[in-house]
């Protein structure tokens, strides 16, 4: 069997079938596994094609990790809940949950947020008594901008919680992003247990975190990992795969798990006439960009949190990259598009640079800088996006298909990645067909 696209979805699909004992090859284009969360080298130091986040709520890529013999402790920080941004005006909100259970440590850290006013307070409080009662659930899918108008959020909340974390989350504009998805995601991360709301931050390189090791127990399973090894189309007979067609010759397999981002599965989908309407739904998702700009400044600088949102600038959260070894080097995530994109890269940089001497006056000025854009980060969670999902299976038999686009209900995430991949493993482990 094999799995095409060494990203966490293609890697989560071949170790859970290597796992199993079944003998698996998992292919990936590129000449390092990771996909869009990997490693990349800037110089000396060893950086991330985007800083990313994980959530306590993670379940599927945290036991994924623990499987294939990675400890948590190791590679990531794990923080209770806790948002502190700064506005334009160089006033802070910041919110810190307490350690009470789940979804009460939500409300309590609501009600004693710093920096909103008490009635905005109680407006949002009264939100998160609705999610409640209403089970976490949206029974009509409308943007989270027009949600949140008619839950009578002040702009206030707005600014400094929903929308830092819808951006964050769903990498969609408010006015755009689906209400169901943002709500799915509130309900993952706060209604189970306290510590689905933890934050993790990485403390060593992405590859670190999940493709290098899963290599490595892949192969010590008695599987084969082959990169540089782009796949160009399916051969389907009679309705069942029977093989890869690849940059390395004609690969026999009677199931495939495609885990490939959404381009090129519909290329490869839309040449066949039974895997045309797919291919078709795939080509109807958009794609939103994630920018990261690294800077480097000639000495440790501390932001004084591991992570800080910056609201109403251009920059929207800050990391700490004393957290991966590297003080004196943090890095801005912009999500979703926005004016940034049409800057050009030194422009950004001076941007983003100016914006973080306005909040930390005494830091030196930094020396060098470095922006990376991912076009294609997410799929773009808008409004009725859940309905133009795939679902795993395809119309074509021994074909299963991967990667956070597909119906996980989750927006385009490590752990939706990952989950996808676990669940097509499953769903060819127990196709019995011959
Ligand atoms: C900058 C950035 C920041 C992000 N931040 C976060 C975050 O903080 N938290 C979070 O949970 N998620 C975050 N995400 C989202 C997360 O990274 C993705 O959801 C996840 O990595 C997607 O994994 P995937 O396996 O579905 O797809 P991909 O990673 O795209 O994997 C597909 C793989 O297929 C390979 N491939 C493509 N074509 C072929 C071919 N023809 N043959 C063989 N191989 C092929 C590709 O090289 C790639 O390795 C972020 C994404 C980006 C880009």
């Amino acid at each position: 069997m094999v799995v095409a696209g060494g990203g966490w979805a293609g890697i989560a699909a071949a170790a859970e079938l290597a796992a199993r004992g079944a003998s698996v090859t998992l292919l990936e284009a590129a000449g390092q596994l990771g996909g869009r969360a990997r490693r990349v080298d800037w110089g000396d130091l060893s950086l991330d094609n985007g800083q990313h986040i994980l959530l306590g709520a993670y379940q599927h890529t945290l036991a994924l990790m623990a499987r294939i013999g990675v400890d948590e402790r190791n590679i990531l920080l794990r923080l209770p809940l806790r948002l502190e941004v700064v506005r334009a005006d160089g006033s802070r909100v910041d919110l810190r949950a307490p350690a009470l259970p789940a979804p009460l440590h939500l409300a309590w850290a609501i009600l004693r947020c710093r920096g909103l006013r008490p009635a905005a307070r109680l407006r949002a409080l009264r939100l998160c008594v609705h999610l409640l009662s209403s089970g976490f659930t949206v029974s009509e899918d409308h943007s989270v901008a027009d949600w949140l108008a008619a839950h009578g959020q002040p702009p206030e909340v707005n600014e400094a919680l929903w929308e830092p974390l819808c951006i964050a989350a769903l990498n969609t504009p408010l006015r755009e992003a689906s209400a169901r998805v943002f709500v799915n995601v509130l309900r993952l991360t706060f209604l189970r247990r306290r510590t689905d709301s933890d934050l993790l931050l990485p403390r060593r390189n992405l590859g670190d975190l999940l493709p290098e090791p899963a290599a490595a127990f892949i192969k010590r399973s008695g599987g084969r990992v082959q990169l540089g090894q782009r796949v160009t189309g399916l051969q389907i007979r009679n309705g069942r795969i029977t093989g890869l067609d690849t940059t390395d010759g004609f690969l026999k397999a009677d199931r495939v798990v495609l885990a490939l981002p959404v381009v090129p599965s519909a290329r490869l989908l839309g040449t066949h006439g039974s895997l045309a309407s797919l291919a078709a739904s795939l080509r109807d998702l958009r794609h939103e960009p994630v920018c990261t700009v690294y800077l480097r400044f000639p000495s440790a600088v501390d932001p004084g949190t591991p992570m800080l949102g910056l609201i109403g600038r251009t920059g929207q959260w800050l990391f700490d990259r004393r957290l991966t070894g590297q003080p004196g080097v943090v890095s801005v995530v912009i999500s979703a598009s926005g004016p940034h994109m049409s800057l050009d890269n030194p422009s950004l940089l001076k941007r983003v640079g100016d914006e973080l001497a306005e909040v930390f006056p005494h830091w030196p000025t930094w020396d060098s800088g470095w922006v990376l854009r991912e076009k294609r980060a997410t799929f773009a969670c808008s409004v009725g996006v859940d309905d133009k999902r795939p679902d795993h299976e395809t119309p074509v038999q021994g074909l299963w298909l991967a990667g956070d686009f597909t119906s996980t209900g989750l927006p385009g995430t490590l752990e939706g990645a990952v989950s996808s991949g676990l669940q097509c493993a499953r769903m060819l482990l127990a196709d019995s067909t011959p």
